[in-house]
C-alpha cells in the first residue's frame, strides 16, 4: 500500500489543503472554528495572517486564554502584512515586502515539523491583490510534509489553488447587515 493509499484509509494522517473563499462572511471565522477545533483536540495549531485587519480583539483574546491554557494543544497567531486603509496612503512596494516576509514566515512553519494545522488568513486576497505570486502559494502547498493541515482563506482563491484543494467551500454572501446600514456588532463583526 503507498503512503497516499494509507492516508486514504483514515488510519494514517492525511493533512488536507482547506480553503474557504466567496464574497459571504465566514472565511476567517470558520478557520478559527477549525483551529479550535484542532487545539482542543490536542494538536499544534498556527494561525498567520497575511492581511493585517482581519482579526478583531475579540479573537485576539481568545487565542491568548487558550495559549496560556493546558487543556489542549498549542496555538500561536501571528499578525503579519500590512493593513489596507480607505486613503491607500500605505505603498504598494511595502505591502508586497510585507506580504513576502509573510510568506517566508509560512514556508518555515510548513517545514519546520513544529505545527499540525496552519491558517494561513488572507493568503488569497493577498494573490489577488497581486502581493503574492500564486506559485509562490502552490509552492508552500508542494513543501507541505504529509501530516499537515493547511486552512488558505481569502475572497477569489486563484483557481490553480482550488485545483490543488482537497476542501473547498464558498461562502455565498445572501444577506448582509450593512446592505441595511445595521453597524458592526461586537462579537460578530470585532
Ligand atoms: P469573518 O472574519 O467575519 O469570518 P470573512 O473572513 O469571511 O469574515 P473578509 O473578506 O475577511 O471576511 O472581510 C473582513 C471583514 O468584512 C469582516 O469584519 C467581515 O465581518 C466583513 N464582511 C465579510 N463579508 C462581508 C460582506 N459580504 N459584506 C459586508 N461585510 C463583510
Ligand atoms: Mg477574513
Amino acid at each position: 500500500m503507498t503512503e497516499t493509499e494509507k492516508a486514504a484509509t483514515g488510519k494514517e494522517p492525511h493533512g488536507l489543503v482547506l480553503v474557504h473563499t466567496g464574497d459571504g462572511k465566514g472565511k476567517t471565522t470558520a478557520a478559527l472554528g477549525l483551529a479550535l477545533r484542532a487545539w482542543g483536540d490536542g494538536l499544534r495549531v498556527l494561525i498567520l495572517q497575511f492581511i493585517k485587519g482581519g482579526w478583531k480583539y475579540g479573537e485576539l483574546h481568545a487565542i491568548q486564554a487558550l495559549a496560556k491554557s493546558s487543556a489542549g494543544g498549542t496555538i500561536a497567531l501571528r499578525q503579519r502584512g500590512l493593513g489596507f486603509t480607505r486613503k491607500g496612503n500605505v505603498d504598494a512596494e511595502e505591502h508586497r515586502r510585507a506580504a513576502k516576509e509573510a510568506l517566508d514566515e509560512a514556508r518555515a512553519a510548513i517545514t519546520s515539523g513544529a505545527w499540525d494545522l496552519i491558517v494561513l488568513d488572507e493568503i488569497n486576497y493577498a494573490v489577488k491583490f497581486g502581493l503574492l505570486d500564486v506559485s509562490d502559494v502552490l509552492a508552500l502547498l508542494d513543501a507541505r510534509p504529509q501530516g499537515l493541515h493547511l486552512v488558505l482563506t481569502g475572497r477569489d482563491a486563484a483557481p490553480e489553488v482550488i485545483a490543488r484543494a482537497d476542501l473547498v467551500t464558498e461562502m455565498h454572501l445572501v444577506k448582509h447587515p450593512f446592505q441595511k446600514g445595521i453597524q458592526a456588532q461586537k462579537g460578530i463583526e470585532f
